[in-house]
């Protein structure tokens, strides 16, 4: 079975000051608690049957990865850190 696979490229910006921080942000992930379906079948008050929209992707059966970095001077090896 085929797959798509994301990588991250880390590298380290030129202009940066201390604790610099970014974000990436990789989207169009399939919900993986809906299934990417974006709805659970559930029923209304009078007992029907409805599309109850998924509390994870808001309906959409996709999401968005943002992921954080924060760029840190290196520690000494062997400091128990
Ligand atoms: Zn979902």
């Amino acid at each position: 079975m085929s797959r798509t696979t994301k990588l991250i490229e880390l590298r380290c910006p030129e202009h940066m000051r201390p604790g610099q921080r970014e974000t990436l942000v990789s989207e169009g992930h399939v919900c993986g608690y809906c299934h990417g379906n974006g709805f659970f079948w559930g029923s209304d008050q009078y007992g029907h049957r409805t599309k109850c929209p998924c509390p994870v992707c808001n309906g959409s059966g996709e999401l968005d990865a943002h992921i954080g970095i924060e760029w840190k001077a290196r520690k000494e090896a062997g400091d128990g850190a």
